[in-house]
């Protein structure tokens, strides 16, 4: 039977997930509050710390057996910091230590949202099977991770797959993150609602102007709501075939909330990548929706702690291929000296 857990973290810009997961992905227990992204550092770890609290505070931490966390980035695995773009009062924000100033001696796994989101969907997900996937999230900003050759690729740092931030217009809009042109800067839900609104889209009498509300018009054949989901779809193409021509995969699973306009995103989606996805080997790429849902996050937080954790290692052996490299990132408590509290 297997009863050891692992404690996991999603940090994004809007909200700080937390939850004990078991080695079959099941969530036992679960903690959110709103991420405070326009305070400063210390505050939002107070919220950090309050969504842990709720999870020590539980009987079934007695079970927990390592710390993953999946945050916004970039994060740097290597030092265990994180300076997520939409969280200013975080630069090389030490994450890792501050959560083990609560957590103890746990060992604690540190990965990008990103690569979280495709270890969740490439452990039970719709990438379940594929050795080479490119998993990605349309949201609030745009994400995503890589498995390739069968494992996840989080790379050194924990960064690789950062789709978002491919510039696939050279003399585009300066993006958040300094570029000019990025995926997300187009292809965002905020950015699909600022173009549809630029080209002339209204909102309803609710006043709801977000990509949901576009993509409801965008169904109904409003013209400006076609035409900014056509060129969020035409970005996102660009960036997708751009990844699939310089490391091969075969399918790309797109979720988050702007992934759920289903045909409006994915129509002209599959229609510009013949445009942009043109060599032999990649004009065969699938690209469907996400399967994990608003888990996706906690659960391949959960993955990446994998090998440090036996009960669920042994639940790997028993039926998953992936999971994130053994060994990267791994931050196991030296006892011999004091924690670093920064
Ligand atoms: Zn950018």
């Amino acid at each position: 039977m297997h009863t050891d857990l692992v404690a996991a973290l999603d940090i994004g810009g809007t909200k700080i997930a937390g939850a004990l997961v078991d080695g079959g992905g099941g969530i036992l227990l679960r903690a959110q509050r709103p991420t405070p992204a326009r305070e400063d550092g210390d505050t939002v770890m107070g919220a950090v710390a309050e969504v842990l609290g709720e999870l020590t505070g539980s009987p079934l931490w007695a079970r927990a057996r390592a710390v993953g966390i999946g945050s916004a980035g970039p994060v740097d695995a290597s030092h265990g910091t994180v300076s997520p773009v939409n969280v200013p009062g975080w630069r090389d924000y030490p994450l890792v230590a501050r959560v083990r100033e609560v957590t103890g001696e746990l060992p604690v796994e540190l990965i990008g949202d990103g690569v979280a989101i495709a270890a969740a969907e490439h452990w039970q997900g719709a990438a379940r099977g594929h050795d080479n996937a490119l998993c990605m999230v349309v949201s609030t900003g745009v994400g995503g991770g890589l498995v390739l050759g069968g494992r996840v690729h989080p790379g050194p740092t924990g960064n690789a797959g950062h789709i978002g931030h491919i510039s696939v217009d050279l003399d585009g809009d300066l993006c958040p993150c300094g570029s000019r042109g990025c995926v997300e800067r187009i292809a965002s839900g905020p950015n699909i609602a600022r173009r549809a609104l630029d080209l002339g889209w209204r909102p309803g009498p609710s006043g709801d102007t977000t990509a949901a509300a576009v993509a409801e018009a965008a169904r109904a054949g409003d013209p400006p709501a076609v035409a900014s989901f056509e060129r969020a779809a035409q970005a996102l193409a660009a960036g997708i075939a751009a990844t699939a021509t310089l490391v091969e995969i075969d399918i790309v699973v797109i979720g988050g909330g702007v992934a759920k306009a289903g045909d409006v995103l994915f129509v002209p989606l599959r229609r510009a990548l013949r445009d942009y996805a043109t060599l032999s080997f990649v004009q065969h790429l699938t690209v469907t929706p996400a399967l994990m849902g608003t888990d996706a996050g906690l659960v391949g937080a959960a993955a990446a702690t994998v090998h440090t954790v036996p009960d669920v290692a042994a639940a790997r052996a028993a039926g998953w291929s992936g999971g994130v490299r053994h060994g990267i990132a791994a931050f196991p408590v030296d006892r011999a000296k004091p924690l670093d509290m920064g």
